[in-house]
This record gives C-alpha cells, structure tokens and sequence, in this order.
C-alpha cells in the first residue's frame, strides 16, 4: 500500500464501530460475499449489495494491488426453494440453476461489476461441507439424530455476538420448527436427509444434503482459509445466516473469528418495505434493463448503478423512477465532458478519501462537479461507473429504434437514383436517412454501408 493512501475505515457490524481495516496479510486481502440463491432472477434488492461490494472490491484492488485482492462470491446451487421451482416448472435442477446463472452473469456484468476472483458453487463443495461437520461431531458441537447432523447451540459459549440479540428474540427469529431430533430449540441443521427424488450425496450420515448456512462456511474455507478479512451480504444476513456461519467455522477450526469485518448494506425499499420476492413488491434487474416494466422503458445499468451510489451503503435506500432518471441526466452530462478529455484517469484524493470513508459514495459523487474530464472518467472508473458502456448503450437504443427494412429500401433506391445519374434524388435519399440518424458511407466497391449516428 503506498504511503500516501488514505486509511480505510470500515463500519464493522461485528463490533459496532467504524473501525480501521487491518488485513491479515496486506499481500493478500481476502472478502467473501454471500452470492445468489439460483432458483430465480434476482431483484434489484439483491443488486445492492452486488454494486456495494463491488466498489468494495475495487477500492481494495486499488489501494493494495489487483493482485492482491481474492473476491469470493458463491453461487448457492443446492437449496430447497430450487427444488421446488424446478418441479414446478418440470425442468431439471441442472437446468434450472445454469439458466438462472447465465442470467444473473449478464445482469451483474450489465451493472458494470467485475467478476469476483472466484464463484465457488456449492454442490462443487461437498466434501469441504462434510469434513466441517466430522470436524464439529469430534469436537462436541454438533450431533448426529436420525439421518440429521444439527449444531449443538448451548456448546457455544459466545454464541450472538454478530447479532447482539436476546436469547428469546433468537429463538424466534430462528423460526424454530419443532422437530423431535432437535436437542434444543436453536440448534440448526448442518445436514439432512434427501429422499430419492431429491438431490443428495452419500455422507457418513447417510445420503443427504446441506444447510444453507454450511455452504458458505465450506466456500470460504476453501477458498479464503480459516479466517479472513472481510465477510459481507445484506443486513437480513446477520440473523441467522452469518450467525451459524460464524457458529460452524469457529467450532470447526478453533479461532476467535471467521471474519474480522462483518459488513452490512441497507434495504432498497418499495414505499417504506423492503422489496423481496416474498413480499411481491419486486423488480428484477433483467426486467429494468430489457424490459418496460419499471416507469415504462428499459434503463441502463450505469443508471441503476448510479442511483444505488446515491446513498450511503448502510442506510435504507426507497427506489423510484425519479431517482433513475437524475442518474441517467447525469450520465448524459457526464459523459459529453469526459468526452473532451484525453489525458490518462487519475483519482483525486478527494473522491479516495470520501470512498476511504466507510465508503461514503454519496460525498464522493458529490466531489465529482469540481472535477476535470480526465480526472471525472477516474473517478467514475473507480466508483465502477463506466461511461463508454452507457455511450454504447444508447448508440444501440437508437439502432434499435431504426427500421432496418426501411433502410435497405432507401439505400436500394439511393443506389438505383445514382445508376440513373439522378444525383438530386439520390441526395435527397440521403438527406431522409439522416434525418432518422442513419450515415451512408459510399466503399470503393460501389456498396453502401450504414451507421446509426447519436
Ligand atoms: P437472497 O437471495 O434473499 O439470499 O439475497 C441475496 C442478497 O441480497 C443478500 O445479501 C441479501 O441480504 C440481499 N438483499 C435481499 N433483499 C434486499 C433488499 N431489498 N435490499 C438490499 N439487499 C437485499
Ligand atoms: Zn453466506
């Protein structure tokens, strides 16, 4: 990290405090961030955290070195929602979870988030799951009960200190269903049994599948370590997922902490309630970029990602069509004036320090006004804004709306007018197109090709 960087303070869920970020090893900064449930679209609820940790991601990558930074985010392939859904709609499971990643893929990617270091998917981690749970059998944390292996709560002396909640709220939140194998009321399932027709792996215990909680313990075992620096998701993760994360890994290996920095981003709500598929209130990100359902036209993915940076990551964010256009108003200004610049994107201090701030994007974005074109293109690089895709992005909204057919008439018609030596009517052909934003360009070979003009 050179010297001259600022200190990188994040807010800590773990301890409550904004807190300054010490990695294990500055030569090898390691996040996890829990990754999608691949049973449906996600929504742009689930983009948030997307966009938060991908700032994240880069703001490490550009304090500490790109090579110095492993970004894990998993993809959660093996879950009972997906079951469902598959029968549902008589499709195979396989079929299913790769349908559904290749969408998610292209969303993230149209959102302008790099693709993390690794995408572990967890039916490619069984053996990891099942050597956690041998390990927290031996140890006296977790016990076998017909065809179930459940974490044994009590056996935990500090268990809740993420969450920071009383006892009872726990066993409520936990939605505790009463279940004969169960020793007490909070313990949790690790693994369980799968009947034929469902998805399972032979295990010491029987043919079987895992919980959700050990898929990211296993994941982030194999691919960060023990422990790590930087755990992260939405703030409904904190009870009971990153609970029992923390509760599995920490048992199972015998460290103090799984992670040292347990972040957290607000909701994106709809009229004051969080937007989840549960409640129906929601939107997808597929939906929002390739179709007219949200405020009745597509958008752009820089637009979503530039009304999300609007807020501070930690607090709630309430959506609106109003906040895509303002985005969209200032990608247009934005992207006339860093046009004009040719020098190489910098970052100015202001934008780092403002990110260095627990990342504060909205203070950053609010530096951007003073800020010349080629220091503004670093900035929005930064911050992962990426003003050539949104240019690209219109050129094919306008391409879009040109009548292909009508053109190659005209272009017929032009060519036949210049055969005849008519050059009025060819140059009226030609003044028409532009007129509907098509450039002719004449070639050598007496073809014409065309071009969509902004
Ligand atoms: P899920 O598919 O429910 O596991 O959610 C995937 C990720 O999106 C998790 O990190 C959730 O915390 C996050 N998330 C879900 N709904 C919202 C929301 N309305 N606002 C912000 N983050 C959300
Ligand atoms: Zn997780």
């Amino acid at each position: 990290m050179s010297s001259d960087a600022p200190v990188l303070k994040l807010y800590n869920t773990l301890t409550r405090v904004r807190e300054e970020f010490r990695p294990l090893d500055p030569a090898h900064v390691r996040m996890y961030v829990c990754g999608p449930t691949v049973y449906d679209y996600a929504h742009i609820g689930n983009a948030r955290p997307l966009i938060v940790f991908d700032v994240l991601f880069r703001l490490l990558r550009h304090l500490y070195g790109a090579e110095h930074v492993t970004y894990v985010r998993n993809i959660t392939d093996v879950d009972d929602k997906i079951n469902a859904r598959a029968a549902e709609r008589g499709i195979s499971i396989r079929e299913l979870t790769e349908g559904t990643n290749a969408v998610f893929q292209a969303d993230v990617a149209a959102l302008g988030c790099l693709p993390p270091s690794v995408q572990p998917r967890a039916t490619e981690h069984i053996a990891e799951m099942i050597a956690i749970v041998e390990r927290l059998i031996a140890s006296g944390h977790a016990y076998a009960a017909d065809g179930h292996v459940l974490f044994d709560v009590p056996s935990m002396a500090d268990y809740g200190r993420l969450s920071r909640r009383p006892l009872d709220e726990m066993i409520a939140g936990a939605r505790v269903d009463v279940a004969p194998y169960k020793r007490g009321d909070m313990d949790f399932v690790l693994w369980k049994p799968s009947k034929d027709s469902e998805p399972g792996w032979e295990s010491p215990w029987g043919r079987g599948r895992p919980g959700w909680h050990l898929e990211c313990s296993a994941m982030s075992w194999k691919h960060l370590g023990e422990t790590f620096d930087i755990h992260g998701g939405g703030i409904d993760l904190v009870f009971p997922h990153h609970e029992n994360e923390i509760a599995q890994t920490r048992c199972a290996f015998g460290h103090e902490a799984m992670a040292n920095y347990w972040m957290h981003n607000g909701f994106l709500q709809v009229e004051g309630e969080k937007m989840s598929k549960s409640l129906g209130n929601f939107v997808t990100i597929h939906e929002l970029l390739h179709t007219e359902n949200f405020g009745g036209r597509k958008w752009p993915g820089e637009a979503l990602r530039l009304a999300m940076l609007r807020t501070h990551y930690r607090q709630p964010i309430d959506f609106t069509v109003k906040a895509l256009e303002e985005a969209e108003a200032s990608l247009r200004r934005w992207s006339a004036q860093a046009g004009e610049a040719s020098a190489e994107p910098g970052v100015s201090g202001d934008v780092l320090n403002a990110l260095a701030d627990d990342l504060n994007t909205p203070l950053a974005l609010a530096t951007l006004h003073e800020l010349d074109g080629a220091a503004l293109s670093g900035a929005l690089k930064l911050l992962g804004v990426d003003l050539r895709a949104y240019v690209r992005w219109v050129e094919a909204q306008t391409r879009e709306a040109v009548d292909v057919a009508k053109v190659s008439a005209l272009i017929e018609s032009r060519l036949a007018a210049r055969a005849a030596k008519n050059w009025a009517e060819s140059d009226r052909i030609r003044d028409e197109l532009a007129a509907m934003g098509v450039a002719l360009k004449d070639n050598k070979d007496g073809t014409t090709t065309w071009e969509v003009k902004r």
